[in-house]
């Protein structure tokens, strides 16, 4: 059976065409799946009941169910979904005073290993299909009704410039104006930095906005912090990133994942204010969310300081405020406490 939300609006109409159906259909099967959001075909009330017995066989439309959802004392959600092979991946609602994100996965695990991330501890299975990556927003805005997502980022588990043809796609179905409708600006592309799919973004999607996980200013920490860094150093990335800001003019964000003793110092504060001084960006600073790893995080006068250091020399730079630490919101954990067959809270299944 096909996928339903791995199709665009002029997919599904030609589908649906080839059935003999009026091209309108289309349109309001997207209404039904992206405005209403509803989860059957019989719930399409306003098809004929032959043309809804005739979707049901032909599609289906849901890649994946939830096992568990976790809600944090802060309102940050995470859910816990079984694909139907089996796999499991991770989602998060993250909720602010102004926005709400939803915080999406692009792979079954991730290959790129960073030594301070569940999910890299875990390994890589695949790369999450189209459905599987709209579906993901479409079950987490079901679950916040009568409110909607105000922004997506991709940066659950897995590299999205690793899966970029159905990352693109997603966005595209997601932007549709008959169907969900979300802005092209809204969206958030978050990497380790690929200088290839740095540039295709430019390109194909200028108005995707990059957030880039640096953790630090210089080749050989980043290297062991960042193991694709060993492939593609600093001066490829900042390189592409320079095409990115000359062509699209976006502001770009640095993701700074602060561990205790590895790049935490002042000097590495004043490293990265020079490294990333002429390009229009700020820097999140998020001091280490502890996983199983033995990496540390650095005291709460040491983020200040490193914080303080970046102001001082005229970065924009915030420290990320934590969400959803009691239970454990950082990617790729929630799915590791399960694999591990650890502790896990039934009730929530
Ligand atoms: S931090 Fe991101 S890129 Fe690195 S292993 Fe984890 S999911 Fe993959």
């Amino acid at each position: 059976m096909m996928d339903i939300y791995s199709l665009s609006l002029e997919e599904l109409t030609e589908i649906l065409v080839d059935k003999d159906l009026e091209r309108y259909r289309g349109d309001q099967v997207f209404d039904w799946l992206y405005k209403k959001q509803v989860r059957t075909f019989d719930d399409m009330t306003n098809l004929p009941k032959q043309a809804r017995k005739e979707l049901s066989v032909s599609f289906s439309m849901s890649p994946m169910k939830e096992l568990a959802r976790e809600v944090s004392e802060d309102g940050t959600e995470k859910s816990l979904y079984m694909l139907e092979d089996g796999h499991l991946i991770e989602s998060v609602i993250i909720r602010h005073p102004d926005r709400t994100t939803l915080c999406i996965s692009t792979q079954v695990g991730c290959p790129m290993k960073c030594p301070f991330c569940a999910t890299g501890q875990s390994g890589y299975v695949r790369d999450l299909t189209i459905g599987e990556i709209v579906f993901q927003a479409v079950e987490l805005e079901r679950s916040m009704e009568p409110t909607v997502g105000t922004n997506i980022v991709f940066m659950g588990m897995g590299e999205p410039l690793l899966n970029l043809e159905n990352v693109l796609k997603a966005i595209s179905i997601l932007n549709s104006p008959k169907g969900r409708a979300m802005g092209v600006r809204r969206f958030t592309i978050s990497t380790l930095g690929i200088p290839d799919g740095i540039r295709a973004i430019a390109e194909r999607a200028p108005a995707v906005k990059l957030s880039i996980s640096l953790h630090s200013p210089n080749d050989t920490m980043r290297s062991k912090l960042v193991p694709l860094n060993k492939t593609y150093g600093l001066k490829e990335l900042f390189a592409a990133l320079e095409d990115y800001v000359e062509r699209t003019g976006n502001r770009l964000t640095f993701e700074y994942v602060l561990m205790d003793g590895m790049n935490d110092s002042v000097k590495d504060a004043r490293d990265l204010s020079e490294l990333i001084a002429g390009l229009p960006a700020y820097v999140n600073i998020i001091p280490l969310n502890p996983t199983q790893s033995l990496i540390r995080r650095p005291s709460d006068e040491k983020v200040v300081e490193f914080c303080e250091e970046l102001h001082e020399r005229g970065v924009e730079a915030f420290v990320r405020i934590e969400k959803g630490k009691d239970i454990e919101a950082a990617c790729g954990q929630l799915r590791l406490r399960y694999l591990e067959g650890g502790e896990f809270d039934k009730k929530n299944r």
